[in-house]
């Protein structure tokens, strides 16, 4: 493993990252430290002393919600309170909104701010959630520093300086801070509901799949935010296929370790690139289209991280099929037309109200528009397509390597063993029209543009997710 893809050793990141960064476009890595291993539970004392910069008397607030998270037996929001008797002032603040799991709303972010009003520092016990609640009220109380104590490895959130919160019942991400130090205490993460990191480990194959449309759509000149450090990062966590999975169902502390430090990576590289585009391509609109669609009737929404790992093998298929066949050809590119999107936007996104039909329009313009500015980028990418290739092959796992791992590790490879269940009809639905969802452009768009993007085309991009057994 190389510096760039330990989070274990933040010095040693940052060193790495200066020579392919010598104008110093990213954005400063705001981590103190972040400590994975069997024992990291037991450092909140020593991280306190580090996060403050200095020893002691200092008043602690501990966010937690009600969710019982036990260590060896014992509740981890008491072993940390009694670690930290001597020395601190602390006290335990429970966040509690009625929900069986803690809503990161105005509601519970107002809570959290005012819990930790007067405190020093504010330690957080908790999955992703938590955290995110975590950093925003640290926001809100002058900046305070922020020790996140990490129960599951559910999702990316932990080691970035952006908050996932719920707004008029829709997710948005928004900007918050860095948590100061984060430990990870890989035996509590491994005890923690299996759903749970199953759907960090879906979030984490993503990783051999997005970085392909985040290059595509910077090749084309349609993203601004690429960076050769972070894509250098990137290729760095994923040189090698997760062959650990297989431990994440027994909780084995070596592979949970490995999941951690991925799913750090991605926070990471996602902070000092300063967007989330280097992790999100036809995988994740694919998920946000599920989401959408789940939303708009009112019903629950799946584990994020559960439905990117479907949705990845979908996105490693077609990827693996656009480098390796002879399919992209300049003489295929056809300008696309505005009215017709929108038309077609019309029809797939009719049923679920005219608020998304135009929000939909309105990013597909501001997206048709920079397509349109950068066509001669579009004719020369396409004439050299066998060059750009192998530089996508370096991106992108085989479809069977992924699922492979997906499976092993005990997580849903498949829209039908999603929960809630994903009937085909509407996987069917999110694959064939998630290029009309949001600006960003990925291999859909360009495969659409094309005319590649044919019923038989999805039909097959589809045909190794839709079992339901
Ligand atoms: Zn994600």
């Amino acid at each position: 493993m190389t510096q760039l893809a330990d989070p274990t050793d933040l010095d040693g990141l940052r060193q790495a990252l200066k020579p392919l960064d010598p104008e110093g476009r990213l954005k400063p890595l705001g981590l103190k430290r972040v400590v994975i291993s069997g024992t990291a539970h037991l450092e909140v004392a020593a991280a306190l002393r580090e996060a403050l910069g200095r020893p002691g008397s200092a008043s602690v607030v501990i966010l937690t919600d009600k969710t019982p998270i036990l260590r060896a037996g014992e509740r981890l929001s008491a072993l940390v309170e009694r670690q930290l008797a001597n020395e601190y002032s602390a006290r335990v603040a429970c966040l509690d909104d009625g929900h069986e799991n803690l809503h990161a709303d105005e509601t519970v972010l107002a809570m959290a701010a005012e819990k930790a009003k007067g405190a020093d520092i504010i330690v957080t016990i908790g999955s992703g959630t938590m955290t995110d609640v975590g950093k925003i009220a640290a926001d809100r109380n002058g900046g305070i520093p922020q020790v996140a104590v990490q129960t599951a490895a559910s999702v990316d959130g932990f080691t970035d300086n952006v908050s996932v919160i719920l707004r008029n019942g829709v997710k948005r991400t928004v900007p918050s801070r860095w948590p100061t130090i984060v430990l990870a205490d890989v035996v509590t993460i491994g005890t923690a509901p299996l759903k749970l990191n199953t759907a960090g480990f879906g979030e984490a194959i993503s990783l051999f799949t997005a970085p392909a449309d985040w290059y595509l759509s910077s090749l084309l000149g349609l993203d601004t935010t690429f960076h050769p450090a972070a894509l250098a990062i990137l290729q760095a966590a994923a040189a090698e296929p997760p062959g650990w999975a297989s431990g994440l169902a027994a909780g084995e502390p070596a592979s949970i370790r490995e999941l951690t430090r991925l799913l750090a990576v991605r926070g990471i590289v996602s902070g000092v690139a300063d967007t989330t585009a280097c992790l999100s391509g036809v995988e994740h609109v694919i998920s946000h289209m599920l989401d959408l669609h789940h939303a708009a009737h009112h019903e629950a929404i799946g584990l994020h991280g559960a439905q990117v790992g479907v949705a990845s093998l979908v996105a490693a298929k077609l990827w693996r099929h656009a480098i390796e066949q002879d399919l992209i050809r300049p003489g295929l590119l056809n300008k696309p037309d505005i009215a017709t999107i929108e038309a077609r936007i019309g029809r797939a996104f009719g049923h679920l109200g005219r608020g998304i039909v135009e929000e939909c329009q309105r990013d597909a313009r501001a997206k048709h528009a920079k397509v349109i500015a950068n066509w001669d980028r579009f004719v020369s990418v396409t004439g050299d397509w066998q060059r750009h290739a192998a530089a996508f092959g370096e991106l992108v796992t085989p479809a069977e390597t992924l699922r492979a791992a997906l499976r092993s590790s005990g997580g849903p490879s498949a829209f039908p063993k999603l929960d809630p269940v994903i009937p085909p009809g509407l996987a069917r639905w999110a694959t064939a029209n998630c290029f009309l969802m949001r600006n960003r452009f990925n291999l859909v768009d360009l495969l659409n543009m094309m005319g590649l993007w044919t019923d038989e085309h999805i039909d097959w991009a589809l045909s190794d997710v839709m079992e339901k057994t």
